[in-house]
């Protein structure tokens, strides 16, 4: 699975829906192109037991998505809070996971902190990397830094006037010409 990418705007937003909804769980989705967040909808929780599990509102769910799909966007991922609870799925997250291609992103929120972790729940279950941008963009952008490049150009000379110094020093003396 890809890195997901969730701007702290996007993050927020849904970290915003946690506290809100504290201490029932809140839920919804992470919809983008790719492998970025570009809009978050939260989806009601029709849980009978919203304070340990959630259940999207299907109408909604529906709707949500006939709405992204029309802006040409995907699921990216799909997020739901753990009040009081470590953001680590749950016995219930992997038994009723509708969505194994799809990465999960869990706040888990108490009184006094937030801990966002994005998993990908599927026969088995892996932490996923938490990316507030495109680390890819942000290293391609460092080697066009002009000064690293000036520092990678100065250390190629020295280099290679130091093999060309110990080339010549390596050289076998010259031939003595016979005199005439
Ligand atoms: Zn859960």
């Amino acid at each position: 699975m890809k890195p997901i990418i969730i701007a702290p705007a996007y993050r927020n937003q849904m970290i915003d829906e946690a506290r809100k909804h504290y201490p029932n769980e809140c839920c919804g989705f992470g919809f983008g192109r790719e492998n970025r967040v570009l809009e978050v909808v939260p989806i009601c929780n029709v849980s009978s037991n919203p304070q340990d599990a959630y259940r999207m509102d299907s109408k909604e769910q529906v709707r949500a998505m006939f709405l992204a799909h029309n802006k040409g966007y995907e699921v990216v991922c799909i997020y739901h809070s753990h009040p009081d609870a470590q953001p680590i799925p749950s016995q219930t997250d992997i038994r009723r996971n509708l969505y194994p291609a799809v990465a999960h992103c869990i706040i888990g929120i108490n009184l006094k902190t937030v801990t966002v972790a994005l998993w990908r729940i599927d026969e088995d279950i892996e932490r996923l990397p938490l990316l507030d941008s495109n680390d890819h963009d942000h290293r391609a952008s460092l080697s066009d830094d002009p000064i690293s490049n000036i520092i990678r150009f100065i250390v190629l000379l020295g280099v290679s006037l130091i093999v060309v110094a110990v080339s010549i020093y390596l050289l076998p003396p010259p031939p003595e010409l016979p005199l005439p």
